[in-house]
Parts: structure tokens; sequence; C-alpha cells
């Protein structure tokens, strides 16, 4: 068995586990040895019986007695096991419920291992339900060891479909099978330098350790090999990039300023210097990797859209990469309305495109006149090819994983590489999960911008929310009202779909969930952008950049359920024209005193800062939305709490990169 092999081959499990165990995400052996503990027990040691406490877990190995079968009292289908169990220091005793003990009823007078935790009832200390093991009869002094018993066990995380013992076998097989063949990943003299153990012992080490050293030891060569890996994988793409020649779009300076001078707008100060920045990149030859930054509603479109002019000015193609189709159809309409006139044509490309328009938008993709092509993910697959790309431009780019990003720069290498993020990325972790990469800022927000009203309103309120959008809506405002995500994508919103218009007298209510198809999605999102539907309620698909510039109350029900920053983009959506927008996160206040957390958006608008509370409050793992999007490959590694064998990486790899060896 080899690390890469499918957990098919795995012997001894069933096919039913078998798909458990590709629907918690392994599909490898790998995958599966990867599965990190949360916790451990050492059952190494028998305690002796006389020594028990209350609420301390144990072992206990002794010889059960006094078995007793009954049906319960109060409930018909139930029934109880009662024992005791004795060792040289005193009696113990211990009831299990139900189906539990079936075994147990044959086993009197056989020696026993248990272990939980036992309680106190009246005066003696009790087991209840206690995980157990009969002993064959002709076994010695010393404990027999296996996935359960007698070593330090590991606690996985389980689901419905894969009970944690069960789990726990499977995976104690797989890392003491003598067939498992574990080829090593590191060069010898790091291992050395560093003090790690091999693959193969590291991986022993987290599934059957010998002492808690060991299980130190373990995860600290496995963290080192997830970050060695990223820094490799940054180092070449770097390489890559510094080899490689992108055009200057210098040409592109007069559609440049043409395309700014049309804007029924000014720049503000912050968005004239990110644009700076970009396009000194763009004269360049060296193909521009850059992220620009800036809150919700901070105008980061438009500093990309003027990108997007002076590279077809300079006779070259755009590609506009967006997450999800409403976004898509969004930045497309602004093409539309601000590229298309001086005449470069723009095109749409995402799952909801006809096969013939596909072909047809494709074919011209293909030939090397300017033109923006906008999407989602269609963008990505094979068959679409530039010939001419100039700039690469990502919007919202952390909700794409690194594959994916690094698939739109493969599209054309010399290409430009712009990507946008409202999540703000500090600047290590911006070096760690970029490699090199520059960041511009947009900061603050574009003038005439009214702050934004937050207020934390008790759910159990909802007449004079209710009342209160009434009134908004009739002086010829717009409402998103967002649910959490309940049961099947779309169920919530439905369902306070049908309670709204109840509620609320005479208003027109549209919903829009993840689930929709991208046709009726999109109708949605136009009848409420122009009017026709005052209120939307909706998933947080919303989140992701929609831009109605009448909007101003945003309503999100459940709102201790989000995380700060995702609050804070929520809101975004609303106080972008000229209305004041007003925000209210509804709790449940007898449900938690989560109050305190959701204050913070009460009391700034500042997205720095919501995201660095937002991190001491829910940990670095909700950062930048890294973790949950798979983004970095960091299965055991945690990019706060292992800094220092970062640093590590990063010096070994370099080293080992200008050597050459
Ligand atoms: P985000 O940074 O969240 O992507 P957008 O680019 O969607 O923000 O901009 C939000 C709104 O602000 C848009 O409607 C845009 O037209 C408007 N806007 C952008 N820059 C300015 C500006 N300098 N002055 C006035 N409005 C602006
Ligand atoms: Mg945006």
């Amino acid at each position: 068995m080899l690390l890469d092999d499918p957990v098919e081959k795995l012997k001894g499990v069933g096919s039913k586990r078998k798909a458990a165990l590709a629907s918690l995400g392994m599909s490898t052996l790998l995958d599966l040895l990867l599965h990190m503990p949360i916790r451990y027990e050492d059952r190494r040691n028998a305690t002796p019986i006389a020594k028990l406490l209350p609420d301390k877990p144990a072992v206990v190995r002794g010889t059960l007695e006094c078995v007793e079968r009954r049906k319960s009292l109060k409930r018909q289908n139930l029934w109880i096991t009662t024992a005791s169990v004795t060792d040289a220091t005193g009696s113990v005793g211990v009831v299990w419920f139900s189906g539990w003990a079936n075994d147990i009823a044959d086993g009197e007078g056989r020696e026993i291992l248990l272990c939980g935790t036992p309680v106190l009832n009246g005066r003696a200390a009790e087991f209840a339900s206690p995980e157990y093991k009969l002993l064959p009869a002709e076994s010695g002094a010393a404990l027999p060891q296996d996935a359960e018993w007698n070593r330090i066990i590991p606690i996985y995380p389980a689901t419905e479909d894969m009970p944690r013992r069960l789990l726990s076998r499977i995976i104690y097989d797989c890392v003491t099978s003598p067939d498992l063949i574990v080829g090593e990943t590191l060069p010898s003299d790091i291992l050395k330098k560093r003090n790690l153990l091999p693959l193969k012992d590291a991986l022993r080490a987290i599934h059957n350790p010998s002492s808690r050293q060991d299980i130190i030891n373990g995860r600290r060569s496995l963290v080192y090999r997830e970050f060695y890996e990223l820094q490799k994988r940054l180092r070449e793409t770097r390489t890559r990039r510094m080899a490689s020649i992108a055009p200057s779009l210098a040409a592109g300076t007069e559609a440049l300023s043409r395309f700014v001078a049309g804007l029924p707008f000014t720049l503000t100060t912050s968005q004239t210097e990110a644009l700076e920045e970009i396009t000194a990149d763009l004269n360049r030859e060296t193909p521009m990797t850059r992220l620009l930054q800036g809150d919700v509603g901070s105008g980061k479109t438009v500093v990309a859209l003027a990108a997007a002019a002076k590279t077809l000015g300079a006779g070259y193609q755009v590609a506009l990469l967006a997450p999800t189709t409403i976004l898509s159809g969004q930045l497309y309409a602004e093409c539309e309305k601000n590229l298309a006139p001086p005449g470069f044509p723009c095109f749409e490309l995402t799952s909801a495109t006809g096969a013939a328009d596909k072909k047809r938008i494709r074919a011209v993709a293909r030939e090397d006149k300017p033109l923006v092509l906008v999407g989602t993910h269609a963008l990505l697959e094979e068959g679409v090819k530039f010939g001419n790309l100039g700039l690469a431009i990502i919007d919202e780019q952390h909700r794409f994983g690194v594959t994916q990003r690094s698939s739109m720069r493969e599209k054309n290498d010399s290409a430009h590489l712009l990507m946008m993020s409202a999540t703000p990325i500090p600047r290590t972790l911006c070096l760690t999960f970029y490699g090199d990469i520059d960041c511009s800022f947009v900061k603050g927000k574009p003038h005439g911008r009214q702050p934004i009203i937050t207020r934390i309103v008790d759910a159990r309120r909802m007449n004079e929310v209710y009342r209160f959008i009434e009134k908004m809506l009739a002086n010829g405002g717009r409402c998103y009202w967002i649910c959490p995500l309940i049961g099947g994508d779309g169920e919530g919103v439905l369902f306070r779909a049908e309670e709204l218009k109840r509620g609320l007298r005479g208003i027109k209510v549209e919903a829009l969930y993840g689930s929709m198809p991208p046709d009726a999605k999109r109708g949605a999102i136009e009848r409420f952008a122009s009017g026709d539907v005052p209120l939307l309620v909706s998933t947080t698909v919303v989140e992701v950049g929609v831009d109605v510039a009448e909007a101003n109350v945003i309503v999100i029900e459940d709102a201790p359920g989000f995380g700060l920053s995702q609050l804070h983009q929520l809101r975004g959506r609303v106080g972008r024209g000229t209305k004041r927008g007003v925000c209210l996160l509804l709790e449940d206040s007898q449900k938690n005193g989560q109050s305190a957390r959701l204050r913070v958006l009460e009391n700034t608008e500042d997205g720095f800062a919501i995201a660095e509370a937002d991190l001491k409050l829910r940990g670095e793992g909700e950062l930048a939305g890294l973790r949950q999007h798979g983004d970095t490959g960091l299965r055991v590694a945690d990019i706060a709490k292992d800094a220092r064998i970062l640093e590590w990486t990063r010096e070994d790899v370099e080293r080992r990169g200008t050597t050459g060896v």
C-alpha cells in the first residue's frame, strides 16, 4: 500500500464505510493519515479501583461479576445491564443502557477492561455505559494492544456515518500495517538539520504515539512538510514569473485618460494612487502580480476597469474572473457601460451561456483583437484560450483556490495579473501565501458616502422591524433580508419570504439563493435593482459584490452565527448611493449574550479593525477565508501557532533554491 493509493484498497472496510470516508474528503491513504486527532486519551495504564475519582477519566481492569439484566420501568424498550467489576483493591458498579452490552451477559467471571469517567451515584462511584473489552481467558499480566486499548488513543473528529471507534480502527490498522510503504519527501540533510522525523515515523507518532513528546515531534514534522511544499510551490511560480516577459502596455495611456475623464465621478486620492501603482507595473515587461485590497464599497472595480481600459488601448485582451454568476453579470454590465462605448467588444461566459454563444465567444477570444471577456469558472475551462491576453483580473480572489488562480495565469504565462479582495490580509500572511506579491490599497470610501447606521435588534421585536422596513421602502428605498443557511439551501429563504409577504403590507418580495438556476437568479437581481421588487430575501450569495445603489436597509437574521468580517461585507451592500444605509443585526437575546461581539460592528466601519477583532475572537483559521476554502493546502499547520517553522521552511527553500541542490 502506498500513500497515494485510493482508500478503496483498504482491507476489512465495507463499501458503505469507504463511501463515508470519501464524504469526509478522504480519497487516498494520505488523506486518511492526515486526518488529525482533536485530542488524545492515555489508556496505557489501569487505575486501581480504590484510586478511582469521580469525573476523572480512567481505565480499569478487573473481573466481571454480578451481571443482571432488566427492563427499564420507565421506558418499555430499554434494557438495563448492571454489573460490578472487582480488582485487588476493590469493586466498582457499572451500568449499560439498551443494546450496548449484549455480550456482557455471557462474560460473567471473565476479565474485562473498562474505559470511561466514573460518576458519583449516591456515595459510590459508578461507570455509566463505559467502553469495554472482554479479555480472552488466557490473557496474562500484559495487556493486549489494539486500536482502542493499552495505548495513547487519538480521538478523531467523527461524523454520523463514521463512528469514532470505527475511524480509529481504520486509521490504526492502516498506520500499523506492515504493507504500508511511505516514501520520504524531504532531503535527508533537512531532516537532520531541523531534527524532523521521517514521514513514516511522523505519521505513526500522530496516530499511534508512544509518548506525549512523540506526538509533539510527529506534528512538528508534518507541519514542516506542509510549509515546505507550500514555499517550494511559491518559489517555482516566482521563478517562472521572473523568467517570462509580459507586454508593456504603455501604448494604452491615452485610453486610460479617456476612461478616467469619462467617469461620472472623480477618483479619490487613494484610488488614484492604487491606479498609478498598477499602471507603473503595466508599463513594464515583467508580468505584474498585484493584489488590490480595499474595504467593501471602497471602489476597487473602477480601478480595475481603468487598468482594463489601458490594456485594451494598447491592443491587448482582458479577462475578468468573478466567483459567482451574479457578480459576473454585474461586472459585465459595468464593462458594457464603460468599456464598450470607445469600441472595445465585451463578452460574458458563464455556465449559463448557451452552447452556440459559447462556441462563438471562444472563437473570438482565440483571435488577437482586443476584447473583454468577463465570466465565472467557465473561463478556466480547457477550451477557453486567449489569442492576446494582456491582463487577467480576479475579483474577490479569496473565493478561488490556489490552483484556480494559477490556472488563470497559465491561460497566458506572460499576462499581467490583478487580484482584488475585500478581506484585509496582513502583509506577513500575504508573503506566506502568495509569495512576493505586490499590494495596493484603496482606503476610505468614495466622496459623499455617509456612514452606515448599525443596530443590534432583539429578534422578538419583529413587528417593529417590519414597520421600519415599510417606512424605509415607502420613501423609495430597497431592502436586503439575509437568512442564515439552514436545512437545504433556499429553505430558510423561501420560508422567510412567505413570512414577509404576510407581514408587510403591499410590498413585493423576491427570493434569491445559491442553488437557483442562473437565469432565475439574474431575474431576481434585476427586478430588485430596477425597483420592481423592493425587498430581496437571500442567503449570503449577495455578500459578494452585488451593487444596487438604491439599497439602504439590510436586515441580517441570526447575526451572531456569522463572522464579523462577513457581517461587515454584508452591510457593505447598503448605503452605496446617496441614501444613508441602515443595518439591523437580529439576535435572539434569550439564546446568547453575543452582543458584545456584534457591538464591534456598531462602533466601527474600519474593515481592518474588524478583521483584527475577528481574528482575536475566532482565531486565525477564519482569517481571509483562507482555511475554509482549502486555499492553502494546510491540514495540519496553523499559520499563527507554527510561525517559527514557517520561517524555517522559507529559509531552507531559499537556500536550496539558490545553491541548486
Ligand atoms: P468594491 O470595492 O466593494 O468592489 P465597488 O467598486 O463596487 O466597491 O464600488 C462601490 C460603488 O462606489 C460603485 O457603485 C461605484 O460606482 C462607486 N464609486 C467608486 N468610486 C467612486 C468615486 N470615486 N466617487 C463616487 N463613487 C464611486
Ligand atoms: Mg467589488
